[in-house]
Order: structure tokens, then C-alpha cells, then sequence
């Protein structure tokens, strides 16, 4: 079976505001009945996190199964990315080109990730990095480049919620709107 995850990133949240930003989308998460306040052992891989609250079913998709576990707030610089398995390509905010860093049938290409590799290491050392795009030949942020499935996503605070059913996009739009209309990317995967 497996854990599987859900973060919900702020893609603007910065070193300064993650933690003023994660106490309020929690307010609000609690307010709304989504979790509850008090806190249990309901996180895999942490001690405790918040367990789901009684009206969870209206930030989900389809609410055919109840979520098992919580939510564990994550706050500070961090690459977030998917459990198993990787991005295959990235698309250039400039000129929307992909790069591919496997075929179709995820056999790896050569030095194709190497750059992006790095990049991705010199933003969580420093959360500043470019990557070039060799299509264009231009470099953009590492945190403007979007990724195969979401894979990746770049940032300070992270709502990271385990075995949960789908969220709705409605929610994630609601969960913007509290923290200030920010950019917000749902990050999936197993464990
Ligand atoms: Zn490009």
C-alpha cells in the first residue's frame, strides 16, 4: 500500500513571512473544520501533526474514503518534490520548450540533468539559482521552470498532508485567498 501525500506549496511565501503565513492558513484550516487544532501522532515521519476535523470532506475532490492521517506544516527554505519515481522534463517560462531528462520509456538521457542538478542543489543551499534553458539559451529562475507532473515545487512553507483523497481545486483556490492571494502548487506522491 504505501503513504501518499499531498503538500500545498506557497510559491510566494518568503524566509520572513512562512511562519506568520503557516500559523493563519492553519487558523483558517481549523476554523473551516478541515483539521483540528490539537495535535496527535497522525504524520508518518513525524512526531505529531493535525488530525483531519469533522467537516474534511469539502476540501476534497471526491470524498469516497476518509482521510487516515494529518497535516505536518513545513516552514523553511525546502525542495518539495513527489515520492517515487522523478520529473521527466521541465518547460522553460520563456520559450516553453521542453527539456527532457528521460524518453518516453524513462530511460535516462545522458547529462541531460546534470545543470539542472545543480541548480536545484545551489537553490536549497541558497534559495537562489538560474537554470538555462538549451532550447533558447536564456537563463530564468529555477522557481519560474515548471515541472512533469508537478514534480517540483520551490519554496518556504509547505502544507503537507498524508492520505488524504484529492483536493478539490476549489479549495486550493479558497487556501490561496488566505494566504494573500498567493501562488500555491499541490505537490503528490507515495512513500
Ligand atoms: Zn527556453
Amino acid at each position: 500500500m504505501g503513504d501518499h501525500f499531498q503538500i500545498i506549496v506557497d510559491l510566494d511565501a518568503t524566509a520572513a513571512d512562512a511562519a506568520e503565513l503557516g500559523g493563519r492558513a492553519l487558523d483558517w484550516l481549523v476554523r473551516e473544520g478541515i483539521v483540528r487544532a490539537g495535535r496527535t501522532d497522525c504524520v508518518p515521519g513525524a512526531r505529531t501533526g493535525h488530525p483531519p476535523g469533522e467537516k474534511w470532506a469539502k476540501a476534497v475532490l471526491e470524498p469516497d474514503w476518509e482521510p487516515t492521517d494529518g497535516l505536518d506544516i513545513k516552514k523553511g527554505r525546502r525542495v518539495f518534490l513527489g515520492g517515487q519515481g522523478d520529473a521527466r522534463y521541465a518547460i522553460c517560462p520563456r520559450c516553453a520548450a521542453r527539456t527532457w531528462f528521460y524518453t518516453e520509456r524513462w530511460e535516462p538521457i545522458e547529462e541531460a540533468s546534470t545543470a539542472f542538478d545543480e541548480a536545484i542543489r545551489t537553490w536549497d543551499a541558497t534559495g537562489e539559482a538560474k537554470a538555462r534553458c538549451p532550447s533558447c539559451e536564456q537563463d530564468s529562475d529555477l522557481t519560474a521552470w515548471r515541472w512533469d507532473g508537478d514534480y517540483y515545487a520551490f519554496g518556504y512553507l509547505g502544507l503537507e498532508f498524508w492520505n488524504w483523497p484529492v483536493f478539490a481545486p476549489r479549495f486550493l483556490a479558497d487556501l490561496a485567498r488566505v494566504l494573500d492571494d498567493h501562488r500555491v502548487a499541490a505537490v503528490g506522491g507515495k512513500l
